[in-house]
């Protein structure tokens, strides 16, 4: 039930507030009369307001708690309800405030006679400088006007925190960055090390004004700031379109349709009807989408809010700076810092510049890490309280192999980033020098060492390192960071472009692995799924929706018309799927020759191994396909029932336990005998301990990330086969855990280098 009355209408609020703001008196006098206003206006008995102050939220004026706790009552961040919004930048409604689990009661304010509470972040600039909130005697529902009325009343106090109270009172609404050094772990989204200036991405622009005097002049500035983003937005996908090769273009296009989005428009307009200025109608809508953000937990719309979040940080820059960036230019040396970003914003940057990106947010899968990877930019992601900690111009090491970021360094990590770094360069040029050398064991035995891509940008990495190919192409990244489904035409382009790049080396693709966590916005979405790693994906998807299949397959053929081309289906599980896709393949190719167009010079067709079941079906499989290709990350991730993307799960299982080998082994013996060629493409063929075992077990074929091939071919260089082979014979019926330690103790008495 809603005590209330509804509140008035969001302009005469701002009118009233912007009175009070504007009248006499110290800061504290008007914010004691601010605190009075909101409660008439909200119909609460209680409004008070914290302010962060050196780190802790600090009760600065109230109405209806207790005059004498006034500066005196402080939380921590994330300490009670008020911490906790403070905490997640989101508001918070409770008829009953005592039964939620973190209500920490506070008796200095005499607040134990009240039952609801309201509460809302002062945001300025993004970050959150304090929390408003009100509190009632009764259980009373707040409903989503009245959160949103509040909404808008902290913006306004926002406005004051940072004009009249910092003069006053110095310190006030900031976290009191200390200058010391800071050690802050996240989740390693590209490994690397680098050592660079802070660069605030898109740097916070702190709006002054946020009540609009006149509503027409803002709802033009507006338009012409619309206008102009628009025109920003299609130069940059001109210049994309005129740059060979990069998958820039696909990720413009979809920038192209947010910023020309009719929803995002009106909500625009709708705020600065509501009595705002542009900057602040732009803020607030920003401030919803990241609350709505927040609460979602599919992986493809939270991009897209991303590429949303990123062009109302272009808008407001063309409000207030003319669309230009404030800070001026990138140093040479740059650790770009970022709640998140889209994949395009990083693209924008000189990334010759940039030695490393660290983001607030970011997965494994976020479009930007995967670009990032391409350009071997080292990231960390999911640093809580990054922005908070960092400031534009601060010294940054990146360590991005043990996932954590050092601010403002001492000297102890500037002297292990140096050794480190030396080490890593001393490697870095060994494997240099060993780029033209074959991978041949010292025994005489040629490995096979091919490279795992996915965008155009991996192509030159062939050259870089040596490798003898692509051993896996993952197709969907093209689609992933695309708005539209690319057609047969642009994707015939496209991988014609990468079998050009390729320069005659082989290349598999891999038809789309799409479905669980990478989804595209243009295929019908179904239900949330419990297990998206194990819904409806890959070879599934496509099976049930063939044309997709069928006519990136029909792509594929015409690319490599009059070349060789090798395919493979990701997620196969049993034969059955095999037969179905390569029917559908069949029926492609039966089509192409009909029609009297070339079709590839050899065309190779195969399966990757990565559901257990497809293990145990092999003498039904092998006679039907040119070759396997064992996905270890899927297999290993079904094999053991443990989520590969489970940062506590990590540990947890080794890709190096008997069970694991003695199922590796078994399918390429199996493989073997029937003469069929098998190659490994997970993550373990790129690390030489775990690299070294698969030949052990008896592989000569893997496939890895490009950064991996230098290390893994001096591994090999160094290694003598056969006595491995002994070494290992015992290993397959071990009760151990792992056989980790025992390979790296054979590599350390045989001198291999791991
Ligand atoms: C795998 O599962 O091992 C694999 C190579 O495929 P992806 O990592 O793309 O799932
Ligand atoms: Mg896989």
């Amino acid at each position: 039930m809603s005590a209330a009355a509804a509140p008035s209408g969001p302009r005469i609020l701002l009118r009233r507030l912007r009175e009070v703001m504007a009248g006499e008196g110290s800061a504290q006098d008007r914010m004691d009369q601010l605190v009075m206003a909101i409660a008439a206006n909200m119909v609460a008995e209680v409004c008070s307001i914290y302010l962060l102050r050196d780190g802790m939220l600090e009760l600065f004026a109230t109405e209806g708690l207790k005059p004498s706790a006034v500066h005196k009552t402080t939380l921590r961040i994330g300490e009670g309800l008020v911490g906790q919004i403070a905490q997640l930048a989101r508001p918070v409604a409770l008829s009953e405030a005592r039964s939620h689990p973190n209500f920490a009661a506070r008796p200095e304010t005499g607040e134990e006679d009240y039952h609801s509470l309201m509460g809302v972040p002062v945001l300025r600039g993004g970050r959150v400088v304090g929390v408003l909130v009100l509190q009632n005697r009764i259980n009373r529902d707040y409903s989503a006007d009245e959160i949103e009325a509040m909404q808008t009343i902290a913006m306004v106090l926002a406005e004051m925190v940072g004009g009249a109270l910092q003069e006053e009172m110095p310190g006030v609404g900031t976290f009191g960055t200390d200058g010391l050094p800071r050690r802050m772990a996240g989740l390693s989204l590209n490994e690397g090390l680098a050592r660079g200036v802070a660069v605030l991405h898109a740097p916070r622009i702190v709006v002054e004004r946020h009540v609009a005097d006149d509503v027409d002049v803002e709802a033009g500035r507006l338009t012409v700031a619309l206008k102009d983003l628009r025109v920003q937005v299609d130069s940059m996908l001109q210049a994309a379109i005129a740059e060979p090769g990069g998958e820039s273009r696909d990720i413009l296009e979809a920038y192209r349709m947010f910023a020309h989005d009719k929803g995002w428009m009106a909500r625009l307009h709708d705020a600065i009807q509501g009595g705002f200025t542009a900057e602040a109608a732009v803020e607030r809508v920003q401030v919803e989408n990241r609350a709505r953000m927040s609460e979602i937990s599919d992986a493809y719309l939270r991009e897209r809010l991303h590429d949303l979040e990123d062009l109302s940080n272009r808008l407001m820059r063309h409000l207030t700076h003319g669309g230009q960036m404030p800070e001026g230019d990138v140093p040479e040396q740059a650790v770009v810092v970022a709640w998140n970003m889209g994949p395009a914003e990083l693209l924008d940057y000189d990334v010759d510049r940039i030695k490393a990106l660290v983001l607030e947010e970011g997965s494994p899968t976020s479009h930007v890490a995967i670009v990032a990877r391409a350009l071997q930019i080292p990231v960390v992601g999911r640093l809580d309280g990054l922005l908070d900690n960092v400031e534009s111009g601060d010294d940054l090491v990146v360590d991005g192999d043990n996932a954590q970021l050092f601010v403002r360094p001492a000297a102890d990590a500037l002297v292990a980033f140096s050794a480190n770094l030396e080490t890593r360069q001393a490697k870095a040029a060994q494997y240099a020098a060993l780029r033209d050398q074959p991978a041949v064991s010292k025994d005489g035995t040629r490995i096979e060492l091919n490279l795992n891509a996915g965008l155009l940008a991996d192509m030159p990495h062939l050259d870089g390192t040596g490798a003898d190919g692509i051993g896996l192409y993952r197709t969907e990244l093209h689609f992933m960071v695309r708005a539209t489904l690319p057609t047969v035409s642009m994707q015939t382009d496209f991988y014609g472009r990468v079998l050009d790049q390729a320069g005659g080396r082989p290349v598999v693709f891999r038809t789309l692995d799409v479905g669980g966590d990478k989804m595209l916005p243009y295929l019908a979405r179904h239900d949330d799924e419990q297990n998206p790693a194990m819904g409806w994906r890959a070879i599934r998807l496509s099976l049930d929706r063939p044309v997709l299949l069928r006519m990136q397959i029909r792509a594929l053929l015409k690319a490599a018309a009059g070349r060789p081309l090798s395919i493979m289906f990701p997620m196969i599980a049993e034969v059955s799927e095999f037969k179905a896709a390569r029917k559908l393949l069949d029926r492609e190719v039966e089509r192409q020759t009909r029609m009297g167009e070339p079709t590839p010079s050899t065309l190779r067709v195969g399966t990757m191994l990565e559901v257990p079941s497809l293990a145990w079906q092999l003498p039904a499989l092998l006679p039907l396909v040119d070759f396997v290709s064992i996905g270890s990350n899927d297999l290993m991730q079904f094999l053991f029932a443990s989520d590969r993307g489970n940062p506590r799960l990590a540990n947890r299982y080794d890709e190096l336990s008997p069970s694991a080998l003695s199922l590796v082994r078994d399918i390429v013996q199996r493989c073997d005998a029937a003469k069929v060629p098998v190659s490994l493409c997970g993550e373990a063929a790129g690390r030489p301990v775990d690299a070294m075992a698969l030949l052990g077990l008896g592989l000569r074929s893997i496939s890895m990330g490009a950064a991996s091939v230098g290390a893994v071919k001096m591994m090999v260089r160094s290694l003598d086969l056969p006595s491995l082979q002994t070494f290992m014979e015992g290993f397959y019926d071990s009760p151990e855990h792992s056989l980790r330690n025992a390979l790296k103790k054979f590599a350390e008495d045989h001198n291999v280098a791991i």
